[in-house]
């Protein structure tokens, strides 16, 4: 199998475990069975941050990072009609979760499934469906269940501060597309798994040492924000790159971002990247990312003296349901083989 089928299938299995930001326990329990199996040693940080060591050089230290987490909610309050009121976990306009079907987690360890709706969901009961605003108290979850009033569901041991995850609705198309809610960025995960069986493997040689970090606390905003090894001194996130008007960045490229709502990143890493990019002769972009934050700002911003990147794989519809190409995820894994190898 070769690096990005491996990749691929990595992605499809990862956006099928879910894992909104601080309940990524089941992706994070993948990812160690893998990398075991891939042979590198690892430490899992109270954040639930996995580092993993992929050895070579001892100074110098390049970090790669990508985050297990993404976007969800959480049960805010049981209505006395049985329905739930939700709360956003990251950032998205509710709108994107309209009609979308979900699990919530209770705490016992128990799943129940849902849909989040309008309140006010019928075009054949209201008028205005369309025109109602979707904001937190239009919207609500409807369980599976026979479940009438808020005592019904508690029985069910519903309570509030539940995470809900979003059914991922994940597609590998004969055509080489990947649509799900999730590529954000599990596309990374995926991509970075694959880079570490090539390294494993000695088909990439990287003169520095290597380590990968994988966060679960992005989408909030702290993600790689601790638990940075001391001789680490570039760090490189790997997370999708946004695509849409005015930008240059497409689903069949991989994306270098320059700026982004955290400001310029590090000119030389960013000059390297580019400079990878035309070794590995993989199909890129260079952009300036409008509305975006990204792990390794949370490391600049806890006040981590590290240069800072980013790249990854041009994802359409980011925060909603998200769509890249295969072509996409090769050139992002070509362009880090070569990254890792040099000085
Ligand atoms: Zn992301």
């Amino acid at each position: 199998m070769s690096y990005v089928q491996y990749s691929i299938e990595k992605i499809l299995d990862l956006c099928a475990i879910p894992s909104p930001t601080g309940f990524t326990q089941k992706a994070l329990k993948y990812l160690i069975e893998e990398f075991k199996k891939l042979g590198f040693s690892y430490t899992v940080t109270n954040k639930n941050s996995l580092l993993v060591d992929l050895g070579h050089g001892e100074t110098n230290a390049l970090m790669l990072v990508a985050h297990v987490d993404t976007l969800g909610a959480m049960v805010k309050t049981i209505k006395s009609n049985g329905r739930l009121s939700i709360s956003r976990i990251g950032s998205y306009p509710f709108n994107l979760i309209e009609n979308e079907n979900c699990i919530i987690h209770t705490r016992e360890g128990k799943e129940y499934t849902g849909t989040i709706y309008l309140t006010k969901p019928s075009v054949h009961v209201y008028k205005d469906v369309g025109k109602l605003e979707r904001n937190e108290e239009n919207i609500e979850v409807v369980l599976d269940q026979k479940v009438f009033s808020e005592e019904d569901v508690k029985d069910l041991g519903i309570s509030p501060g539940d995470y809900i995850s979003f059914d991922p609705r994940t597609i590998l198309t004969k055509t080489g597309f990947i649509k799900s809610r999730h590529l954000d960025d599990k596309a990374g995960v995926g991509i970075l798994l694959g880079l570490a069986k090539a390294i494993r493997d000695y088909t990439t040689e990287p003169k520095r040492k290597i380590y990968m970090m994988f966060t679960s606390y992005e989408e909030v905003g702290h993600g790689a924000a601790s638990s940075i090894p001391e001789e680490v001194t570039e760090i490189v996130s790997v997370d999708m790159g946004a695509v849409g008007e005015g930008l240059n960045s497409n689903v069949y490229s991989v994306s270098i971002c320059a700026k982004d709502s955290g400001g310029p990143y590090d000119y030389e890493i960013v000059s390297k990247l580019i400079k990878a990019a035309n070794l590995s002769q993989v199909s890129y972009t260079v952009d300036v990312y409008p509305f975006y934050g990204s792990d390794v700002e949370s490391s600049l911003f806890a006040g981590h003296d590290i240069k800072h990147g980013l790249v990854g794989p041009g994802v359409y519809a980011s925060h909603g349901y998200e769509r890249t190409h295969i072509d996409a995820i090769e050139a992002t894994l070509k362009l880090l083989q070569t990254f890792v190898e040099m000085d």
